[in-house]
C-alpha cells in the first residue's frame, strides 16, 4: 500500500527523488541520487552530479548514514568524494559521531577510495549476498552495462522499493522488481532507439518490467536530455497500467506497511 507522505516515523520506507537526469544535471538538476528514509536511517541510494547541493534542500548531510553505490559511473558517484569531504569536517568538528559507511561493488579499483581515514567505510555488495542496514534488506542483480552496475531490491517486513540502474534487458530485473510497491527504473531511451544504444533500457522495456513483475508504482527515471518525456511516460503507460510517473527533483512517495 502507497500514499503520499504527510507524516513520518510510520515504519514506512520514505523515497524523495534529489536528482533523475542521465549523463550530466540542466540547470538546478542532478544526475542519479534517491533518498531513502526507514526509521532512524538515511539512506542515499547513488551520489551523481549535483546531488550534494539538491540533498541538503531536504536533509543535513551530518544525517545521512550510508550510501550504496550501484556502479562507478560519473554520473552515479560525481559528488561522492566532496560528500566524504564533509563527513571528515563534520567528525572533525564534532556534528558526526560515526564514520560514512558507503556500499558498492569491489570489481573495480575505485572501491578502494570509498575508504578515506576513519571518516567513510568501503563495504562491499554482490549477488551472492543480503546486506542487512538499518532493518532493510537489500539484495543485487547483475545490470548488464559498459561497467558493472548493479540493481537492487530493498524489502522491510511487506514493504519492498526496486530501483533500477542503469543496464539493457535481462530476465532477472523482473525478480528483483517481483510485487514491489515502487520500481526506480532507469528509462534512459525512447523506444526508437531500442537496440541502438547498448546498456540502457528504453521507456517500453522499463514498463515491460513493471508490467511483467506486478509492480504497484513505477518511477521512470535517469532520463536523456533530448526529446519530450512525456513520450516516455507513454510508452511505459502502453505496456503497464499501473501509475507511472516521471522522477522530478523533490517528488516523494512513502510505501507504508500493511
Ligand atoms: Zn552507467
Amino acid at each position: 500500500m502507497m500514499k503520499r507522505p504527510d507524516s513520518e516515523k510510520t515504519g514506512a520506507i520514505k523515497i524523495t527523488i534529489i536528482g533523475w537526469r542521465g549523463a550530466y544535471p540542466g540547470p538546478g538538476e542532478a544526475t542519479s541520487g534517491y533518498l531513502l528514509q526507514s526509521g532512524d536511517l538515511n539512506l542515499l541510494i547513488d551520489c551523481g552530479s549535483g546531488v550534494l547541493s539538491r540533498l541538503q534542500q531536504y536533509i543535513s548531510l551530518d544525517a545521512i548514514d550510508a550510501v550504496i553505490l550501484s556502479h562507478y559511473h560519473a554520473d552515479h558517484v560525481a559528488d561522492m568524494h566532496c560528500l566524504q569531504y564533509a563527513a571528515r569536517v563534520s567528525m572533525d568538528l564534532g556534528t558526526r559521531d560515526a564514520p560514512l559507511s558507503i556500499y558498492g561493488h569491489a570489481e573495480d579499483p575505485y572501491f578502494d577510495t570509498l575508504n578515506y581515514h576513519n571518516y567513510s567505510r568501503a563495504h562491499a555488495i554482490d549477488t551472492e549476498t543480503a546486506l542487512h542496514v538499518g532493518g532493510l534488506t537489500l539484495t543485487f542483480v547483475r545490470n548488464v552495462h559498459p561497467a558493472p552496475c548493479f540493481s537492487m531490491r530493498i524489502e522491510k517486513d511487506d514493504q519492498i522499493v526496486t530501483y533500477i540502474s542503469d543496464t539493457e534487458w535481462t530476465d532477472p530485473l523482473v525478480d528483483a522488481a517481483r510485487d514491489a510497491d515502487l520500481l526506480i527504473c532507469e528509462a534512459s531511451l525512447y523506444n526508437a532507439y531500442q537496440g541502438v544504444v547498448p546498456g540502457h533500457l528504453t521507456a517500453g522495456e522499463a514498463g515491460e518490467i513493471a508490467r511483467q513483475a506486478n509492480v504497484g508504482r513505477l518511477i521512470l527515471s535517469h532520463l536523456p536530455h533530448f526529446g519530450n518525456h512525456e513520450d516516455l511516460l507513454n510508452q511505459a503507460a502502453a505496456v503497464y497500467h499501473g501509475p507511472v510517473e516521471l522522477a522530478r527533483t523533490g517528488s516523494t512517495w512513502q510505501v507504508m506497511p500493511t
